[in-house]
């Protein structure tokens, strides 16, 4: 199969004059459809910076980038922003919702954006399925000051997925929330994985990138690990786990 994303030789250099930082330094890299892949190192690796490129935020200054087959690294910033609204959706640690919007207005939000115009009717439909589908059908109209953390997340996945996206982009998705709930997150990860989304995540947490099937490490802008999770977690077991360990106690 081929792959959805593919980054050749891929280079970053920010240069703000008289200083140039070499951020990415010749990352090779290829997703095949449905891999779910955690991208980590520590502070200052370039995780941020590549994660902008993956996501046609920004250009890179040399290599090649073929996202679902075309060559985006030569496409100025119209081109990019359409690609990006037709192939990626974003999910950040912030959630990055509208305050004063419901959780459906939120989710509604990239379709207008988007360039295929799609009745208003359509619109609310699909959004309350995205809704839905991260297990929010029943606060399609709450405020995200009416939600928790974990739900403001799931908001922000579901308005990521409702351009139907071949790649999520999650940067530190699980990095606001509690033990528990990130792994309640990962388990919508895994879920819309499993349904053939493919999702790239910066994490910094071991214990996160288990959920994940790939690993990969930066440091210095370089690649200097990449592997298969041999037997990833499964979110729904670990939280049964969970469950049965919080039961055992009350007893
Ligand atoms: P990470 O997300 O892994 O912490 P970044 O991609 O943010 O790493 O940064 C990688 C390197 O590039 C760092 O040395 C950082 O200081 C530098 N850098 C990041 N963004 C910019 C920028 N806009 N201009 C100049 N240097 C930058
Ligand atoms: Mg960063």
């Amino acid at each position: 199969m081929t792959a959805v994303v593919k980054l050749e030789n891929i280079h970053k250099v920010y240069d703000s004059g008289e200083v140039k930082v070499h951020a990415v330094r010749g990352v090779s890299l290829e997703l095949a459809p449905g891999g779910f892949m955690a991208l980590m190192g520590a502070s200052g690796s370039g995780k941020s910076t590549l994660m902008n490129l993956l996501g046609c935020l920004d250009r890179p200054t040399d290599g090649r980038y073929l996202l679902d087959g075309i060559d985006v690294s030569g496409l100025d910033r119209n081109e990019l922003a359409d690609i990006r609204n037709q192939k990626l959706g974003f999910v950040f640690q912030g959630y990055n919702l509208l305050a004063r919007t419901t959780a459906l207005e939120n989710v509604e939000l990239p379709m207008l954006y988007s360039k295929l115009r799609i009745p208003r009717g359509k619109l609310k439909e699909r959004a309350a399925r995205c809704l839905e589908i991260v297990g929010l059908g029943n606060r399609l109209e709450h405020f995200p000051s009416q939600l928790s953390g974990g739900q403001q997340q799931r908001a922000a996945i579901a308005r990521a997925l409702v351009n139907e996206p071949q790649v999520l982009l999650a940067d530190e998705p699980t990095g606001n929330l509690d033990s528990k709930t990130s792994i309640e997150v990962m388990g919508v990860f895994q879920a819309l994985n499993q349904q053939g989304i493919t999702i790239i995540m910066v994490t910094h947490e071991l214990d996160i990138a288990r959920y994940c099937k790939r690993n990969v490490v930066l440091r210095d802008g370089q690649i200097v690990n990449d592997v298969a999770v041999s037997h990833p977690l499964n979110a729904s077991e670990e939280l049964q786990r969970l469950r049965e360990a919080e039961a055992a106690v009350k007893l």
